[in-house]
Parts: structure tokens; C-alpha cells; sequence
């Protein structure tokens, strides 16, 4: 699509690296596998949106979490004078989660996702030594998993309640697979008829 990624946790993980007081703040509830609170999170969308890298678009990844911040986006792309024109939701049954963030290591340069390749070792794209993240421990994924069901879950109801379409994506399968399916619900969102 040729627009940057806002991923979230990325942000909070540079933040926590760095010790900026927002990542102090957040080290602690990510660690146990809870979500960071929403005035901190809304502070960061807020921020990148306005970068002029962000000005033909961004893709949001691991964000909106909670009804709080769905408002909350609402109203800060309300100021910024943007919209939100696709919400893709991404469905994979629990056990495949527990799966694949049990085997996965990340780069802890450029967060770099890998399955199957151990910790220590280096990063395809840029070298940076590749890490087990603190919140994909059993008890951390287990509590992700509930704090999805209690306050990601019903982000869902609301964007249907507020008439935005949500478009569900099989996320089992291959990486490719996986992305022609995003892409073809991209594609074919009533939303954009
Ligand atoms: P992720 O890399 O998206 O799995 O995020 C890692 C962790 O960062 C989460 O488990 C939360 O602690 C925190 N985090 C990231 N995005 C959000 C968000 N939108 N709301 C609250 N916490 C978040």
C-alpha cells in the first residue's frame, strides 16, 4: 500500500529501550501481558499522525484496544480533519495464537517478527540481535488473551453499532496467504462502494 505502520507497541517498546518516562510508565503493565492506559496510547497516535510521513495515510496496528480509544481516535482524526477508511480484523483462534507467540522472536532493533529461529541470532533485515519479548511468556500470553476478550472484544460491537464496516480476515495460514486475503478485503469493503 506504500503507507508507513503505526504499530503501537512498537512505539512503547522504543519507548522502554530509550527510558523516556512514557516508557517507564508503560514497562510494567506491557510486561504482565495489560494493556497501557488509553491517554497514553491516544498521545502517541496523535503524535505520529501528525509526522509528515503520515500525511498520505497510516496503517494502525495493534490499535484501537479498548472503546476509549476508539472514541478517543474518533475525536483526534476529527481535529486532524482525517478519517478512518478500513477496519480489517485479523481472526485466529486462540490456540494458533498461543502457538505462534510461544515460538516467536522479534528483532529488538527493528521488531522484526520470525517463527522458528532462536533467540540470539541475527535479523535478515538489519542485523539487530534477534529476542524472546517479556509479554510472550505463558503468563503473560494467557493474560493478553483475557484482557482481549474483556476490552478488545467489544471494540468490535462498536464499530458496527457506529456503522463502520469491520472486515474479518482469516488470519490461519501462510504469511502470503494471509495478505492477499487483507488485501482482497481491502478491496471489496462495502465501505468504500
Ligand atoms: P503489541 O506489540 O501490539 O502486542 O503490544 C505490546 C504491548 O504494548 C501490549 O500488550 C500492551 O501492553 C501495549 N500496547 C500496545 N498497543 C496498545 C494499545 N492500543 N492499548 C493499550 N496497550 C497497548
Amino acid at each position: 500500500l506504500g503507507l508507513p505502520r503505526l504499530a503501537t507497541g512498537d512505539v512503547l517498546r522504543a519507548a522502554v529501550r530509550k527510558r523516556t518516562p512514557r516508557g517507564l510508565e508503560a514497562r510494567a503493565f506491557m510486561d504482565r501481558g495489560d494493556l497501557v492506559p488509553d491517554d497514553v496510547i491516544l498521545g502517541i497516535v496523535r503524535e505520529e499522525l501528525e509526522r509528515p510521513a503520515a500525511a498520505r495515510g497510516v496503517l494502525l496496528d495493534g490499535v484501537v484496544r479498548t472503546v476509549p480509544q476508539a472514541e478517543g481516535l474518533e475525536r483526534v482524526l476529527g481535529a486532524l480533519g482525517r478519517r478512518l477508511d478500513h477496519v480489517l480484523l485479523f481472526d485466529v483462534d486462540a490456540e494458533e495464537l498461543v502457538a505462534r507467540l510461544s515460538t516467536r522472536t522479534v528483532c529488538e532493533s527493528c521488531q522484526t517478527p520470525y517463527m522458528g529461529r532462536d533467540a540470539g541470532s541475527e535479523c535478515d533485515k538489519c542485523g539487530g540481535k534477534l529476542v524472546r519479548r517479556a509479554d510472550d511468556e505463558p503468563a503473560a500470553i494467557r493474560r493478553r488473551l483475557e484482557v482481549y476478550e474483556e476490552q478488545t472484544a467489544p471494540v468490535v460491537e462498536w464499530y458496527r453499532r457506529s456503522a463502520t464496516s469491520v472486515q474479518r480476515v482469516d488470519a490461519k495460514g501462510t504469511i502470503d496467504s494471509v495478505t492477499r486475503r487483507a488485501l482482497g478485503s481491502l478491496r471489496n469493503d462495502p465501505a468504500q462502494e
